[in-house]
């Protein structure tokens, strides 16, 4: 079947993928909701027309958004994760014995319902007994609660829409709030091809903000340009200064102690957005 998908990643550049299945659209009063199957990644979660996630490649960006924090942090025990509502995050988390709790504050209760009907490998976590769901705007919800959360993970939509607040200065300060002592947060950031201007006014905010800010860097073939950047602010522990040999093993196929590291290298051209 010749049906396509085209996502204009920006106005000048476009990805297609040939779709095979409609599975799930709905329209919220946040966004429009679809899940399609594609030939290439397999099952996609699209959201107002952009990609999400896809089950060919979600572990890198799973993964990556929440072992490096948690393997930072020496007893992480309370996590909150704001958007994420395919559930993808909130499985990795999972894989921490030591978190007590995980929970997930979504806007749009669509997308975890589209997730756990379409999505069961990424949303498995959602019906976990440590995992508690709220649906509300994260950005409320950090506001109303101080010294409450080891590690925040952003995992939001693009810049847009409800997710704009969540790439803002006065966020990060709120976020820095609802941390504990010893607490950090790690939020996607983008392209760093294609939002250079964005990634170096967050990594100037955060840096105002926490004692430390780092950024690192993982593939994800779906998102724009394929590199992606990850914004860790934190408040004591440096994710650089990890041991390695110090990481347990974990069921992961991105992650590793040896990615944990490299992923911190950067390339010049990316080096300069955190001059
Ligand atoms: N991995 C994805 C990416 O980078 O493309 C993010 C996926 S996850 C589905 C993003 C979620 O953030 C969406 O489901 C969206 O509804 C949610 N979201 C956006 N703004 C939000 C806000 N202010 N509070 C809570 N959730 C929000």
């Amino acid at each position: 079947m010749n049906l396509w998908f085209t996502e204009y990643q920006n106005q000048n550049l476009t990805i297609g993928c040939r779709i095979s299945k409609t599975l799930h659209y709905e329209k919220t009063p946040f966004q429009e909701i679809m899940v399609v199957d594609t030939v290439q990644f397999g099952r996609m979660l699209l959201l107002d027309d952009v990609i999400q996630t896809t089950v060919a490649d979600e572990f890198v960006y799973h993964e990556m958004i929440t072992h490096v924090g948690l393997n930072t942090l020496p007893d992480p025990r309370r996590v909150l994760i704001i958007g994420g509502g395919d559930g993808g995050s909130v499985r990795e988390v999972l894989k921490h014995r030591s978190v007590e709790k995980v929970t997930l504050v979504e806007i749009d209760r669509g997308v975890i319902e589209a997730a756990k009907k379409h999505l069961p490998e990424i949303s498995c976590g959602l019906d976990d007994p440590r995992a508690e769901v709220i649906i509300d705007d994260g950005i409320k919800h950090v506001k109303e609660h101080k010294n409450t959360y080891d590690m925040i993970i952003v995992d939001s939509t693009d810049p847009v829409g409800p997710a704009e607040g969540l790439f803002g200065a006065g966020f990060y300060r709120d976020v820095y709030d609802a941390l504990t002592e010893t607490g950090l947060f790690v939020a996607q950031t983008e392209s760093p091809f294609f939002n250079r201007d964005l990634i170096s006014r967050i990594i100037g905010d955060v840096r105002s903000i926490f004692p430390m800010a780092r950024l690192f860097l993982a593939n994800v073939p779906t998102y724009p340009g394929g590199l992606w950047t990850f914004t860790m602010g934190t408040k004591r522990y440096d994710p650089m200064e990890v041991d390695p040999g110090g990481i347990p093993v974990m069921d992961t196929r991105y992650y590793s102690p040896e990615i944990h590291r490299t992923s911190f290298v950067l390339p010049p051209f990316v080096k300069e957005l955190v001059k």
